[in-house]
């Protein structure tokens, strides 16, 4: 970084209007292909938003820059009142600092379709791993008794406590992913991104990772899910959000979205997967 540019600051939104996850005009480029044509998206405390849509529409890449693993080039994103992306107010935001990259981080779990374990690790391990080397900051950071206390209790959530001790590569791969969504919730996020948690699975294994997922929507932790899965988006989501070509077309319940679509793009995409 150039000695030119200004200390970096963390800027907060008023809290009386704020979402937990605030999307505003969200734009992301890649060389000159705009994938994200300004996405606007707010996710309530304990709401649970679904996103949908073909594939190339950017649904992956607007879960990335949620979660600081690609920069935004214009709009903004707020989590629980600061700033993630860059721009405010036609003014380009100093690069947050990594300290506040991280800690970002730790509040956001990131379930992803391929599952990323650590294959040398234990199931229990995978899970424990995370809130041992990479705490929260603003939270203690937990013994090694205690993280495994704790990552047995994570492991019995979704099912698995008795494979507590099992390699990855012993596991199915609905077991893998109920390990990765353990691992995701040990740090205790504010919010969890789902990116197609079940396309890489068999069909027999898609339910009992969706049951988990379910568990978790009704217990009041704040979801966006990427699903192809559309039974299970009419079940859990609050609000259903069709994106094609780095927009979002529609939003809305999902009454509304399935039952009712507006707009010719969805009704189209709805006709093919439904
Ligand atoms: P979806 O998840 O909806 O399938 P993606 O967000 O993965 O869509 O991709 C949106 C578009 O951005 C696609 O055209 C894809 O090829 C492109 N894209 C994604 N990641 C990159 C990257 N790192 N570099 C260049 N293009 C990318
Ligand atoms: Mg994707």
């Amino acid at each position: 970084m150039s000695a030119a540019v200004a200390p970096a600051r963390t800027e907060t939104v008023p809290s009386a209007t704020r979402g937990l996850v605030e999307i505003t005009g969200v734009r992301k480029l890649f060389g000159a292909t705009e994938v994200l044509k300004g996405i606007t998206l707010t996710v309530e405390p304990g709401g649970v938003a679904v996103i949908v849509g073909p594939s190339g529409s950017g649904k992956s890449t607007l879960l990335r820059t949620i979660n600081h693993l690609e920069k935004v080039d214009g709009g903004h994103i707020a989590i629980d009142g600061t700033l993630v992306g860059y721009e405010v107010r036609g003014r380009r935001l100093h690069e947050l600092r990594e300290k506040d990259i991280l800690r970002q981080r730790t509040e956001i779990g990131m379930v992803f379709q391929n599952f990323n374990l650590f294959p040398h690790l234990t199931a229990l391990e995978n899970v424990t791993e995370a809130p041992v080397v990479a705490p929260r900051t603003d939270k203690p950071r937990s013994t090694k008794e205690e993280a495994r206390k704790r990552g047995l209790e994570l492991l019995d959530r979704v099912g698995l406590k008795e494979r507590a001790g099992a390699y990855p590569r012993q596991l199915s791969g609905g077991q893998q992913q109920r390990v990765a969504i353990a691992r995701a919730l040990a740090l205790d996020p504010k919010i969890l991104l789902f990116d197609e948690p079940t396309s890489a699975l068999d069909p027999e294994l898609v339910n009992e990772v969706l049951d988990v997922i379910r568990e978790l929507a009704t217990s009041g932790t704040t979801l966006i899910i990427v699903t192809h899965e559309m039974g299970f988006a009419r079940d859990v989501a609050d609000t259903v959000v069709f994106m094609d070509e780095g927009q979002v077309v529609e939003q809305g319940s999902p009454e509304q979205i399935f039952a009712n679509p507006q707009e010719p793009r969805t009704r189209s995409f709805f006709s093919k997967v439904l």
